[in-house]
């Protein structure tokens, strides 16, 4: 089922890893969120007949708008698209951004997700990665949610800060796990191109954590997760049974999908065809804002991905999270994995990389440790 994204580009803070596209200055706010409603508007055809099963407001940080501003928009989703009745509706949350009433407001209005970026809980680790929340307000954020009445929490955490050791990430899943979150995303953390981080590394001032020590972690994570009753359903994702992200999993099964936003992706099958179009926004916020007052699509780029392209992606996305269905894989490609790649499907069987369960090829936590290379093997 299609999925709707929302990306708000603003933060109050960069921080010193983070490449998706938001700025610091808000003073667009206003000009932003009227050339946004016209950017919903303008894709009304393109939902005929179709029902969203998710709304995702990302960003940025979408927790920066008022239930007012988060209102209208829902509002204006609703007025275009059929949103079905029990979507998942999620807003990603920023610690340092929310009050009860805030939180209350949103729930009001029909959020009932919240992915709350934590990252840690070490004084030492927030100011490096330089978030803008303290470890108190990171828990207090989880107590307010709770009591606005959020049932579904999932928390992000990132390891392998520098300097980071086992024992320090294992106090941070333990104090995750204290706040009974529904779902866990935990990242390792990756030296982006052109960030803060990637040119401190390079003049030598911050050494990345050693690669034994970052696999260690991600192992113990997968154990020490599956072990407290979370289910391990995409490389960095972690659910209690029955809350995985259905908005990120149609991404990884190619459900269709519109983004609106500066940055946002979307795609959308034309299945008579056999291909997909992908297309994406310009990371920009004022030519984002000038092309949409001048009713043009914002657009960078777009793209066609041939069945060839389609199916390649299918196997990466698929071995990434809950494993690929092979009937599924069949019925819309017409090619039979379990015939052209036996061989190699049995040997990572074999070598305990890989299972086989209800015709679906699933990475065991040794094989997510090579899930690249496995995927390569495996193209059709
Ligand atoms: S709050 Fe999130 S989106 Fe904003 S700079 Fe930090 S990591 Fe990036």
């Amino acid at each position: 089922m299609p999925s709707l994204y929302v990306h708000i580009p603003f933060c109050e803070k960069k921080c010193l890893y983070c490449d998706f596209y938001s700025i610091e200055n808000r003073s667009s706010m206003v000009d932003f969120l009227s050339a946004l409603h016209r950017e919903i508007e303008m894709y009304r055809s393109l939902g005929d007949g179709v029902t969203f099963e998710t709304v995702f407001f990302g960003g940025g940080t979408p927790s920066l708008l008022s239930p007012e501003q988060l209102g209208s928009l829902l509002s204006h989703l609703h007025e275009v698209y059929k949103i079905g009745s029990d979507a998942e509706i999620t807003v990603e949350t920023n610690p340092g951004t929310v009050t009860t009433e805030k939180l209350r407001a949103y729930r009001l209005l029909g959020v009932n997700r919240l992915s709350i970026g934590i990252q840690s809980f070490h004084e030492d680790e927030l100011k490096f990665l330089s978030r803008i929340h303290d470890a108190n307000q990171a828990l207090q954020c989880v107590r307010l949610a709770r009591a606005a009445g959020f049932e579904n929490l999932s928390i992000d955490l990132i390891f392998s800060i520098p300097g980071q050791t086992l024992a320090r990430w294992k106090s941070n899943l333990n104090q995750a796990l204290s706040l009974a979150p529904q779902h866990i995303s935990a990242y390792s953390l990756i030296v982006e191109e052109n960030t803060p981080l990637a040119r401190l590394v390079a003049s030598k001032q911050v050494s990345p954590n050693p690669v034994e020590e970052e696999a260690e972690m991600y192992e113990f994570t997968m154990k020490f997760l599956g072990s407290h009753g979370f289910e391990h359903y995409e490389v960095s994702n972690y659910a209690r049974p029955g809350f995985r992200s259905r908005h990120n999993y149609n991404y990884w099964t190619h459900e269709n999908y519109l983004g609106f936003g500066p940055s946002a992706h979307s795609f959308w099958k034309q299945q008579e065809a056999g291909f997909g179009k992908r297309w994406w926004n310009i990371a920009n916020l004022s030519h984002y804002c000038e092309r949409l007052l001048g009713n043009q699509l914002p657009l960078t780029s777009q793209e066609f991905v041939k069945a060839r392209e389609l199916m390649n992606e299918r196997v990466f996305l698929g071995l990434r999270s809950d494993g690929l269905d092979l009937t599924r894989f069949e019925r819309e490609f017409g090619v039979l994995l379990s015939d052209t790649h036996e061989s190699t499907i049995n040997q990572l069987i074999n070598e305990e990389y890989a299972a086989i369960e209800d015709r679906r090829l699933r990475l065991t936590p040794k094989g997510f440790l090579l899930c690249d290379e496995i995927s390569e093997r495996l193209l059709p």
